[in-house]
């Protein structure tokens, strides 16, 4: 260890109280599954954490009836205030619980403590702690008086905000009266099964949420199945396309959380340190496994040099290495199939004529990692400027005028998120007001509240998550409604 380099801190394990092997959590208990089980990993050393199930077919369809029950018997019967209830249990336990899932989250996920811990987790109680306080007031919800749930919701996540993900989709399903068949992804299931002994603590009626495990054909079947009335997607734009396929013309309501090529734009009037510090969070916050991520640094030409010069400066002071010490920085990617696409691409980047470069960083032995890494002189027409890499790569292309940094913002099939940088608040009012995305951050980035709907234009996908939008996306209206 030499002067000004940090002593291990790691977090304790010895919180964690897993089990060997965990079942399908269907009608408020967890029960075998019908598929072969598989082993659910650590991705910063490859060992193995616990076995999971499997659910089938059939598994699917018996998780899909408790719902359906639980439905027309509960949960469609309580009021809103008693449904708010359990969210606030939930939420409360969520926190009491809070230390636990973080260190779940970083050891099945990769993601360092500090932003499970401080990020993740946080927000998963204050998603439930939002959509509690709605469950009694859907008829300001804007669809009229006393508006009507839709029944059962079927929910598909990804991998990269595991529980996160989770609480977006089942606060505001169950404020407003539905109840929940969910998928959590097949690299990621073990957060999802702590929250759902915390269902089990919070005495939510059986049947309310099940949690279905296993890999895409599980989504497939999740997707299929007739009686469910609202299906919830976050993933890439490949399955959404084709869920958005199976679910034409059969009723079912369908929102789609998919991918995302985000511009960073930094005019030369930024805040240069808060720029730096902002474009370092929009990347390589999560290994850059953010749909939103500001994958694209847009820069003004005039100070192209200086930003870069000061990006690399600050990437070489991050810390790279176990996810649970609470110095780091970087943790590991997620899996070997994401780190050989991340592979792939910057490869191609190199290919194509980008310059690339990456600060030196012990890379550990085991498990899946890549270095943090910025490719300058990237063209337009580049792939590593218009595909998603989803992982802690950042593209840098520069512009002249505003016009040109619109253009190019501009210039993908995605549109979820952008981020301005720049002092002068009509400029970034007039920008913001151009760029097709769903989120625009000014002098700030991947910043998340609840209250504040969060969603995609073109391949991004439709349908907001959060806020009032968010929950409206689980309700009709009900003509002639009478409370
Ligand atoms: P993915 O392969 O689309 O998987 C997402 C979820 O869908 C997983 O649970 C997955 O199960 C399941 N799935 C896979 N194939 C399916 C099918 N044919 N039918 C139904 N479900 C299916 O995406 P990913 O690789 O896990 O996640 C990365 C992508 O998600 C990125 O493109 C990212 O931008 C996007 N994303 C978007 C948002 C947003 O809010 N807009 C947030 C996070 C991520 P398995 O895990 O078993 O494959
Ligand atoms: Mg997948």
């Amino acid at each position: 260890m030499s002067f000004l380099d940090y002593a291990p801190a790691p977090e304790s394990r010895a919180i964690l109280n897993l089990r060997p092997s965990y079942g399908l959590f269907v009608n408020g208990e967890f029960v075998d599954g019908n598929g072969t089980p598989f082993t659910t990993i650590s991705p910063a050393t490859e060992e193995s954490i616990a076995e999971i199930a499997t659910a089938d077919d059939h598994d699917v369809d018996l998780a899909v009836q408790a719902a359906r029950t639980a439905y027309d018997r509960v949960w469609s019967k309580l009021s809103g205030a008693d449904r708010g209830k359990y969210l606030f249990r939930i939420a409360r336990l969520v926190q009491e619980r809070a230390r636990e899932l973080a260190v779940a989250e970083s050891l099945n996920n990769g993601k360092p403590i500090k932003e499970s811990r401080d990020l993740d987790i946080p927000l998963v109680a204050a998603w439930f702690f939002y959509y509690a306080g709605w469950a009694d007031k859907l008829d300001y919800a804007g669809l009229g008086a006393a508006p009507r749930a839709l029944g059962v919701a079927g929910q598909i996540i990804p991998w990269n905000f595991p529980l996160l993900m989770l609480a977006w989709k089942i606060a505001p399903a169950l404020a407003a009266g539905n109840t929940v068949v969910l998928k959590p992804a097949e690299t990621t299931p073990l957060t999802a099964l702590l929250f759902a002994e915390i269902l089990q603590q919070a005495d939510l009626p059986p049947g309310v949420v099940n949690i279905v495990t296993g890999a895409g054909a599980t989504g497939q079947a999740l997707v299929r199945h007739p009686d469910v009335d609202k299906i919830a997607f976050t993933g890439s734009t490949n399955v959404g396309r084709e869920i958005a396929r199976t679910t034409a013309g059969t009723g079912k309501r369908l929102t789609l959380e998919l991918g995302g090529k985000a511009a960073n734009i930094v005019f030369d009037d930024a805040p240069i340190d808060q720029a730096i510090e902002g474009v370092v969070n929009g990347i390589f916050f999560n290994q850059g496994h953010v749909c939103c991520a500001g994958s694209r640094l847009l820069v003004q030409e005039n100070v192209h040099d200086e930003v870069i010069e000061r990006l690399k400066h600050r990437l070489s002071t991050l810390r790279l290495g176990d996810p649970l010490d609470k110095n780091t920085d970087i943790g590991a990617v997620n899996s070997r199939e994401q780190l050989d696409r991340i592979k792939e691409l910057t490869a191609a980047g190199e290919a194509e004529g980008a310059e690339r470069w990456s600060p030196a960083c012990e890379i550990p032995a085991n498990g899946f990692w890549f270095a943090p890494t910025i490719f300058t002189g990237v063209q337009s027409s580049h792939r590593i400027a218009r595909e998603e890499i989803f992982g802690p790569v950042l593209s840098v292309l520069t512009f002249r005028t505003p016009e040109e940094a619109i253009a190019k913002a501009n210039n993908t099939p995605y549109g979820l998120s952008a981020g301005i940088w720049s002092d002068k608040g009509s400029r970034v009012l007039a920008v913001a007001d151009r760029l097709k995305a769903g989120v625009v951050w000014s002098n700030t980035f991947n910043r998340f509240d609840p209250a504040s709907p969060f969603g995609g234009y073109k391949e991004s996908g439709y349908g907001r998550e959060g806020g009032k939008q968010g929950l409206t996306a689980y309700l009709a209206p009900n003509p002639g409604g009478v409370k």
